[in-house]
């Protein structure tokens, strides 16, 4: 998901978080929201869709306040209706509390149920939904303190933005897993998952939030509140790999940069003799250049991609991803006709599109190809908020290298190492989560009871 916040007193609050949602479209494609405070009332729009399919002029014209958070989500935890859309509103003792979460708590199920004990209702079925009731069930308190407390009880990840009817904050789990930033537009402060969403907007980067930090916005500036951090940083590697946006800075590191390093490292590690390198655009691009430039095999555009697609084709069931890859790409023969092709992907994650692209690179006259993945196997699931699928979906669970080799039918396959995806980064590699590449979990894993279902 992709989360977005602006403390803009004169300022066209609402349009401003739709240029920054807009910009965020990559980390969710399945709704889109905002909430705008007056400074007494909220307003609200959410629905399924595209930002652009969810808000026009005449809903963002309605939206007026001079504070305002938006959420574009991509579905974890909870699914893919319209009642899991946020931001979430709601009353709680001091007044009115818009929340919008990036991430996923791994004891949701164990808080749901105390907060239902003691009286909690519960709409959706996400882990968002539960935070709220968690700042409701410490109402007593002001809102920073009452996060606070939240913070003690919630295990897992999160990316925050919180709107009261005065005030805006940004809030960042312990491990600091998910991204989140601060800018400045003027006057203003902005908080967003990427840095991307600043650029957008014309506003400065002033710095990220850190791991276990509150920072508050209102009529006396900017604040922090440091409240426990890990005593290592658990940033996803999954943000430079694929998810965030190339021209996004997370944590001091470039998200192209790290890409092409991570072509790069690829290329040392793994030499394969081959014509020409090709990408799976435009997920697998940077990672294809840096493989090209450490290696001396030119670079070329082999595959065309169908620009209005996005990724909004990769939906839930099989059936439509398959489908979402013909639609998306198509190659260019001329390009690739008798060559030896490199083929470079970001990952490999249940293997689907791999194929479909290896079958279409044969249909096109290629000679051979060579897939070059710029991630480790994916071994394990995801906790932390990214679809990576359960263990029986994920390919490289489930086969050696040969078989998959087989199954998506290239001349060749070769993963990158974990060492040298750590070694591409430009953090230490005790600050980052790879739990899905090595089952390590910094921020623990949810209970599963015999039958393994989440408890
Ligand atoms: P596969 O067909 O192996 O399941 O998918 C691999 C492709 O999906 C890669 O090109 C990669 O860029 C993309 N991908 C990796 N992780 C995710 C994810 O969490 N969600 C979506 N929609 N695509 C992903
Ligand atoms: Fe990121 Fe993988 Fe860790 Fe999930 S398990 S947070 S995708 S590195
Ligand atoms: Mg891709």
């Amino acid at each position: 998901c992709g989360v977005f916040g602006i403390y803009g007193p004169g300022m066209n609050v609402a349009e401003l978080t739709y240029f920054g949602i807009y910009a965020l479209q990559h980390r969710g494609q399945e709704s889109a929201g905002i909430a705008v405070s007056d400074g007494k009332n909220f307003s609200l729009h959410k629905n399924m869709g595209l930002v652009a399919e969810v808000f026009n002029e005449d809903i963002l014209a309605k939206l007026r306040g001079h504070i305002a958070i938006g959420h574009v989500r991509y579905s974890t935890t909870g699914s893919s209706l319209p009642v899991n859309a946020q931001p979430l509103a709601f009353r709680y003792l001091q007044g009115m509390v818009a929340l919008a979460h990036n991430g996923n708590l791994v004891n949701a199920n164990q808080l749901r149920q105390t907060l239902a004990s003691t009286g909690s209702v519960f709409q959706s079925t996400t882990d968002s939904e539960i935070i709220v009731n968690l700042i409701a069930h410490y109402g007593q308190n002001p809102i920073e303190e009452a996060i606070m407390k939240c913070m003690i009880d919630m295990k897992g990840t999160y990316s925050l933005v919180v709107m009261t009817e005065n005030k805006l904050l940004g809030v960042r789990d312990p491990y600091g897993n998910r991204p989140l930033c601060i800018g400045q537009l003027d006057d203003a402060y902005v908080i967003a998952s990427e840095s991307c969403a600043l650029d957008t907007i014309g506003a400065r980067f002033l710095r990220d939030v850190n791991p276990g930090e509150i920072v508050i916005v209102d009529e006396n500036g900017l604040r922090s509140i440091q409240t426990m951090a890990a005593p290592h940083q658990a940033l996803c590697i999954f943000e430079f790999i694929y998810l965030a946006r190339p021209d996004s800075c997370i944590d001091g590191q470039n998200v192209n940069a790290a890409r092409r390093a991570l072509g790069r490292q690829l290329a040392r590690e793994k030499k394969v003799d081959a014509d020409i390198v090709i990408s799976v655009p435009d997920s697998g691009t940077a990672a294809a250049m840096g493989y090209a430039e450490a290696s001396g095999i030119p670079f070329q555009e082999g595959l065309m991609k169908n620009r209005y697609v996005g990724r909004t084709f990769i939906q839930p069931t099989q059936e439509l991803r398959d489908l979402g890859v013909r639609l998306k790409l198509n190659p260019i023969r001329q390009v690739l006709e008798g060559k030896r092709v490199i083929l470079v992907d970001d990952s490999i994650v249940r293997g689907t599109t791999s194929k479909k692209i290896v079958e279409m690179l044969r249909k096109a006259g290629v000679k051979e190809v060579h897939m070059m993945v710029s991630s480790a196997p994916i071994l394990y699931p995801c906790y932390y908020g990214i679809d990576t699928s359960a263990r029986s979906e994920l390919i490289a669970a489930q086969h050696d290298l040969e078989e998959i080799t087989r199954y998506i039918g290239a001349d060749s396959l070769h993963y990158l190492s974990l060492e040298g995806m750590l070694e591409a980064m430009e953090k230490p590699a005790e600050d980052f989560c790879v739990a899905c590449f090595s089952g390590n979990y910094p921020a623990g894993i949810p209970r599963f009871d015999d039958r393994g279902k989440y408890i």
